[in-house]
């Protein structure tokens, strides 16, 4: 285990909280096989992007304050982009502080419930695969390259808790778009 005493000001929980799981989807956190993440970031990409493909009413929110189906693929689409981009900083920097995505901001500037959905599923499916390129190409060191990470709280992750985190966020938002989509 990494060594707590590297945390930085303002960071509060050790590195790679390895038991942690998610109420709403059930994803566990399983650092062990992290280099695997990337097929699995890449399919679950995929497979959103063909249910976006085949919905007609996609773009349709089916509560006011939820983001449609639609809505959730771009949001997927923009989080493996950015994971992406954080990944290789992390390659060229230690421990770099990252940015907030903006994750509802970006919703209204970038358009989202306005966006074509054959476009975007296309769009989807090349973002899981950037990142699932970018993740394959880690060597066994690399893995424990870290960055400053400001969600669910301020820690300092390794690459491997990234990957495995961007692989729930593909997991989590999967059920968001089936739980609508399913009669
Ligand atoms: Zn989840």
């Amino acid at each position: 285990m990494p060594d707590p005493s590297r945390l930085r000001d303002g960071v509060t929980v050790p590195v790679d909280n390895m038991e942690e799981t998610c109420d709403w989807c059930g994803f566990v956190y399983d650092l062990g096989p992290s280099d695997r993440s990337a097929s699995a970031i890449a399919d679950g990409a995929s497979q959103m992007a063909d249910l976006i493909v085949g919905a007609t009413d996609a773009a349709a929110r089916r509560v006011d304050d939820t983001w449609s189906p639609l809505e959730y693929a771009c949001h997927l689409r923009d989080v493996l982009l950015v994971q992406r981009e954080r990944v290789l900083l992390a390659r060229r920097e230690d421990a770099p502080l990252i940015v907030p995505m903006g994750r509802d901001e970006r919703a209204d500037h970038d358009g989202y419930a306005a966006q074509d959905r054959a476009d975007v599923a296309v769009q989807l499916t090349q973002a899981g695969k950037l990142l699932a390129n970018v993740l394959g190409r880690l060597g066994p060191s690399d893995w424990d390259r870290t960055v400053q990470y400001n969600y669910p709280e301020p820690a300092e992750r390794s690459l491997r808790w990234l990957a495995v985190h961007t692989h729930h966020e593909v997991t989590h938002h999967l059920l968001d778009v089936t739980s609508q989509l399913d009669p």
